[in-house]
């Protein structure tokens, strides 16, 4: 067995993804570039309500899906320090 990239669904050893969907989510995911400053920007200067309205006019800016942009937002935050993992105690 190996598993969705995506979704992390279990999936057959001769597929590469479980769905269509999980297939175009996976690559706009990719996509998804943040600049370093960005992300300082929101998660250090920000009210949780501008960093709301910033994510969204940056979404809007590139075309990007906000909640794919706001889950890789959030991945990366954590990977730099700047908020806990929320499945992660410390
Ligand atoms: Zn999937």
């Amino acid at each position: 067995m190996s598993h969705c990239p995506f979704c992390k669904k279990k999936i057959a050893m001769s597929k590469a993804f479980c769905s269509r969907g999980c297939k175009d989510n996976y690559f706009q995911l990719i996509a998804i570039q943040i600049p370093k400053l960005f992300l300082k920007r929101i998660y250090q200067f920000c009210t949780p309500e501008e960093r709301e309205k910033e994510v969204e006019e940056f979404a809007a800016r590139h075309k990007w899906r906000l909640d794919l942009l706001k889950n890789k937002l959030e991945e990366e935050a954590i990977a730099a320090g700047f908020i806990k993992d929320p499945n992660k105690e410390s």
